[in-house]
């Protein structure tokens, strides 16, 4: 009954674990914690076995769906790894307009299966990132700042608890288990098998503006982009990326790059909705500006993922503000004079004043998301780049409210996620549902 699947785990030492191990891991630094044993679920029946193993050997249990975690948090030392990548079914219903969805399904192959059949739902912004852990952490997704962070999407949950038991939950059964999920992120304790989510109608127009200004320009455009943050129509995403150099436009330069994609009914409202943008005070000096361009989300992720190269190495931190730009500015001077090679990035992302939300742990955000993406190839350069994105974002934690899950970095800087009580109900839900700590939970805290 505790047995392991046949052919589908590695013990440390056996062939194919380390095979089985670097593939749990999309980043390319994989760091150097080695679980006692790797499970490869094939089907529910799979993941049941594993927990209700980890329960009988007192293990813990990390759970991996895309893998796309920078921190790789399901990488732990001893106890269990559980990949759930192969529970990647889809079953949409077209008419109610609801999906379940299997937690290795990738996001952006679901996005673009689904506006095949006219239907949208706020997956996220790249290639490879499954819905499992975006779900979870919150999901900040195409069209998000419309539909909300895609975890308000989530109408219920199958879950595997620590006892193996198979549990459905959503706002009447077990609504706390439910509560938890639509935020907790690498700190759920439980296995999720499958989700069923709200979908929405293809938004007939998408489209997008870009400007790219010269680094000179820094303070003016990110003084005028705070000044304007609370104005931006909520159909439009305002992405600010700045890099040492922006080779999708042939800049050999540092540049400070304004791609903003919108969801509208039509192609006048698209236009409407970015028209603010094209009123940079330093609009003449930029390199590119197209105030609209008809865009859809194949050549979305195509352009995003340029961003994003796989076989690099990552780290990444993050959070979320609303500090006048006087106050950011030194900051983002100073991120700018430091910032690593391409693709190494800072991303500047226009977000709030949110609406009121759901009753859910997902419960902190801010008018202005800035986020480190420190990208490198060789391992030799480990020492030289691993900790800029985490420096920086510490010089810059007094003017922080907190920090999101999907880029965090808590195991080497812990910060807040979530209000004050949203903690104190996750661990009580996390007494209930996992009174023997058998799932790991972030790799830090505050
Ligand atoms: C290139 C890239 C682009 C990204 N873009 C976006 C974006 O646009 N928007 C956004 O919101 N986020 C984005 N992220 C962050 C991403 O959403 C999170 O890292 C998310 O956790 C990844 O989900 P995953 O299933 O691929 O990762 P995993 O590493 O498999 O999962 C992350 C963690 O979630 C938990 N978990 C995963 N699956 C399960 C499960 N089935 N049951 C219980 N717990 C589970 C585990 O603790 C795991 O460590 C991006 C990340 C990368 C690397």
């Amino acid at each position: 009954m505790n047995a392991l699947p046949d052919g589908r785990h590695f013990f440390r030492g056996d062939d194919g674990y380390e095979p089985a191990r670097r593939a749990t891991v999309w980043n390319a630094r994989l760091p150097q914690r080695f679980p006692d044993v790797i499970v490869q679920a094939a089907d529910v029946a799979d993941v049941v076995a594993a927990v209700r193993y980890a329960a009988a050997h007192d293990v813990k249990v990390g759970i991996r769906s895309g893998g796309h975690s920078w921190a790789a948090n399901h990488v732990r030392d001893g106890g269990l790894l559980l990949d759930v990548s192969r529970l990647d079914s889809c079953v949409v219903d077209v008419p109610a307009m609801t999906a379940v969805v299997g937690p290795g399904k990738g996001g952006s192959v679901l996005a673009v299966e689904l506006a095949e059949r006219g239907l949208f739902f706020p997956a996220g912004h790249c290639r490879g990132v499954a819905v499992g852990g975006y779900l979870l952490q919150g999901g900040y997704g195409w069209n998000s700042r419309v539909v909300g962070p895609a975890c308000e999407s989530v109408l219920g949950l199958e879950v595997v608890t620590a006892d193996g038991e198979q549990v459905y939950c959503d706002a009447r059964h077990h609504p706390e288990l439910y509560w938890a999920a639509r935020g907790s992120g690498p700190g759920f304790f439980g296995v999720v098998t499958a989700f069923h989510l709200r979908l929405y109608p293809k938004p007939p127009v998408c489209g997008s503006s870009l400007y790219v200004y010269p680094i000179e320009t820094a303070d003016e455009v990110f003084g005028w982009a705070r000044a304007i943050s609370a104005d931006v129509d909520r159909r439009v995403e305002l992405q600010i990326v700045t890099s040492s150099e922006i080779p999708g436009v042939g800049l050999r330069a540092p540049g400070i790059v304004l791609a903003s994609p919108v969801f509208a009914d039509t192609e006048e409202d698209a236009k409407a909705a970015l028209a603010l943008l094209d009123s940079c005070p330093v609009r003449d000096d930029a390199l590119v500006a197209v105030p609209f361009a008809p865009a859809d989300l194949p050549s979305w992720f195509e352009a995003v993922m340029s961003n994003y190269p796989s076989g690099h190495r990552y780290a990444t931190d993050n959070m979320w503000t609303s500090a006048p730009a006087t106050e950011l500015l030194p900051g983002i001077r100073r991120i700018i004079e430091t910032m690593p090679p391409h693709p190494s990035h800072f991303l500047w992302l226009n977000w709030g004043p949110s609406p009121a939300r759901q009753d859910m742990a997902y419960s902190l955000e801010d008018e202005i998301y800035l986020a480190l993406y420190t990208a490198w190839s060789d391992p030799a350069d480990d020492t030289r780049y691993g900790d800029w994105a985490r420096t920086n974002m510490a010089e810059m934690a007094h003017l922080a409210t907190g920090v999101q899950l999907a880029d965090e970095n808590l195991g080497q800087r812990p910060a807040r996620f979530a209000t004050d009580a949203s903690m104190a109900r996750l661990d009580a839900v996390r007494a209930q549902y996992d009174p023997q700590g058998r799932f790991h939970s972030w790799m830090g805290r505050v």
